[in-house]
């Protein structure tokens, strides 16, 4: 049975691309040998990396200036990343948004290394809207925010303007949307949630913002050694590399991220249209702050789902409990989710009004 896969990560990628993973996984480029059996520094995955970096680029349209990196770690490891290689030996300070559980992890790992100021946050309404309209300390090395906010269904629809470094953690919005790299001076995204298997991080970053910091940054933590290595300064996750590649190939070849950007949004309205519509749930996000990628919503008051979680799961759908903080339901929708996945989501919601009715 056909599946409807609303995972929130790793999550639903496009059934071509998973066709041709599991060829390069038998045989790849007609080496008889497999992907991840061959060396990472062979001419054959040299261009898979070269690939990737240039799909990315060319997909976001990153200006000059910008390097494109895959490394490991996930966004995790960014939390720690960007602290080391921004923030100043003396008298480091960032500016921080809290708007969910990344953030506030990354605001953690931040304050490891030096001053941290939160600047706005929704934790005391349960990360429910984007704060707007703070301040930004003039003097801050850089300021952090998080562009989707994965397990509480809000994004940014709008990014500040900053006179500092300007850092977003995109991992769940990352080509779902046209984004102005140039207004960013580092942008990173865990590669699972929009863009392939789990294991490889996408890092856009500025060339001219490193190297500032005066601090001895561990080889591994310093984005320039990947810079210099081209990403191969240790071995990379070949396999995630590899399926980013053919996924970005995948979103170029439909018509690229504007494309998807309006599928996207066709997506959103309808499920929450009938989120908004149906008197059997409540969305859990600020309207206006509402996430294209992961819709959150709980039964109304006294409504017991029971019947509901059983026909959607009759339905094939897969994927939609909702995270522990929330409660409820979450259907994430990334790019590879079709519409008519939504609809079959939107009509069990129907089915279920009217059974209850
Ligand atoms: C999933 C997610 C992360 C964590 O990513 P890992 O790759 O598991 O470290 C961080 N930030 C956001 C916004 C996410 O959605």
């Amino acid at each position: 049975m056909q599946k409807h896969n609303f995972s929130a990560g790793p999550c639903i990628l496009p059934p071509e691309v998973l066709q041709q993973a599991s060829q390069a996984v038998l045989n790849f480029d007609n080496l008889d040998l497999s992907l991840i059996e061959i060396s990472h520094r062979s001419k054959n995955f040299i261009a898979v990396m070269e690939k990737a970096q240039a799909l990315a680029k060319e997909l976001l349209s990153v200006p000059g200036g910008y390097s494109v990196l895959f490394l490991q770690g996930g966004a995790s490891l960014e939390f720690v990343m960007v602290p080391f290689n921004l923030m100043k030996k003396e008298g480091g300070k960032a500016a921080y948004t809290d708007t969910g559980s990344w953030s506030s992890k990354a605001i953690k790992e931040a304050k490891r290394v030096g001053e941290v100021e939160v600047v706005g946050s929704s934790k005391d309404s349960n990360y429910n809207f984007i704060p707007k309209g703070y301040t930004i300390p003039a003097e801050v090395d850089y300021f952090h925010c998080t562009s989707n906010n994965t397990i509480f269904g809000t994004h940014m629809k709008e990014f500040p303007q900053v006179d500092t470094l300007m850092v977003c953690d995109m991992s769940s919005d990352i080509l779902s949307r046209q984004i102005n790299v140039a207004d960013f001076d580092l942008i990173y995204a865990g590669a699972q949630k929009n863009m392939g298997p789990a294991g490889a991080t996408m890092v856009i970053v500025k060339d001219e913002i490193l190297g500032k910091t005066g601090r001895d940054i561990p080889a591994y933590l310093d984005y320039r050694t990947h810079i210099d290595k081209d990403s191969m300064f240790n071995t990379p996750p070949v396999f995630s590399v590899y399926v980013s590649m053919l996924t970005l190939q995948w979103l170029k070849d439909k018509g690229g991220v504007s494309w998807i950007e309006d599928i996207n949004q066709q997506k959103a309205d309808l499920i929450y249209s009938e989120i908004d519509r149906n008197p059997l749930f409540t969305g859990t996000a600020a309207k206006e702050d509402r996430s294209n990628m992961n819709a959150c919503f709980v039964p109304a008051e006294g409504v017991n789902t029971e019947e509901f979680d059983k026909m959607w799961q009759e339905a094939g759908i897969s994927g939609i409990n909702g995270h522990r903080s929330v409660g409820g339901y979450r259907a994430s929708m990334y790019n590879a989710l079709p519409l008519e996945s939504v609809q079959v989501l939107v009509d069990v919601m129907k089915e279920f009004e009217r059974v209850k009715a």
